[in-house]
């Protein structure tokens, strides 16, 4: 079952004479939570992004050694708990790519997809920021987008700063100052197994879809 075509990229840059912002929240969203919710509502508030895009990851690079979840259930609960915002999309780009995950490829494919007024923005929380500069082609990714990192609740962004500072690649970083949710999707599968409450910690939709495949059991 395919939730949504391939050439599922929603249109963005009509008008030459401004400029567009666009969004990119990537993860493994299994399941997607409250989290990554407010920290791509902040950023989209901040920055005035025109859209963002939730692209969950098709085999991510760094999660080789844990079964994660079939990618259209992560898709299914990434559709369910961005349904009602206009402004939030998500896309099976890196889902339909073979092999495994490089959001290098995913920025290079966005980049030659949209027209040059529109500029990308690439969110991650301050652990995953921490880790960019042994991501794949990090210079390209550095080239293409600017970096938004956003606090995140046990993991120090002043760290990730000084990092990034020191690296001999220019990335361009926007920090962001995210309403602390100390909450993992790791947790979220903890606690499904354990059978205790997941409500209020992701949408009570994403929720249901879990129960009802039996995820995280
Ligand atoms: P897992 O525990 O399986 O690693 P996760 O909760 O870290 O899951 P991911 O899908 O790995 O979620 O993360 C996707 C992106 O969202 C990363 O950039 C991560 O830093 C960010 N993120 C996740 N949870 C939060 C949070 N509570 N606050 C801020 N950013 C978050
Ligand atoms: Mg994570």
């Amino acid at each position: 079952m395919e939730i949504l075509k391939t050439s599922d990229l929603p249109p963005l840059g009509a008008d030459p004479s401004r400029t567009y912002r666009l969004g990119i929240m990537g993860g493994t969203f299994d399941p997607i939570h409250n989290g990554h919710l407010v920290t791509a509502e902040q950023a989209t508030d901040e920055l005035h992004l025109d859209l963002i895009l939730f692209v969950p990851a098709g085999q991510p690079a760094f999660k080789q050694e844990r079964n994660v979840s079939p990618a259209e259930d992560r898709l299914a609960m990434t559709l369910l708990a961005t349904a009602a915002n206009p402004k939030f999309m998500t896309s099976r780009l890196e889902i339909d790519r073979p092999g495994i995950t490089y959001t290098a490829d995913t920025l290079q494919e966005l980049r030659a997809h949209y027209p040059q007024n529109v500029e990308l923005y690439f969110i991650t929380g301050a652990d995953a920021l921490l880790e960019i500069v042994t991501w794949k082609d990090a210079d390209k990714l550095a080239e293409i987008a600017t970096f938004v990192g956003a606090t995140r609740p046990g993991y120090d962004l002043e760290k990730a700063h000084a990092e990034l500072e020191g690296s001999s690649i220019p990335f361009k970083v926007h920090y962001l100052e995210v309403p602390a949710l100390a909450i993992s999707s790791s947790d979220l599968r903890a606690r499904q197994q354990q059978g205790r409450s997941l409500r209020y910690l992701t949408s009570d939709e994403v929720i249901g879809y879990i129960n009802k495949r039996h995820l995280y059991e």
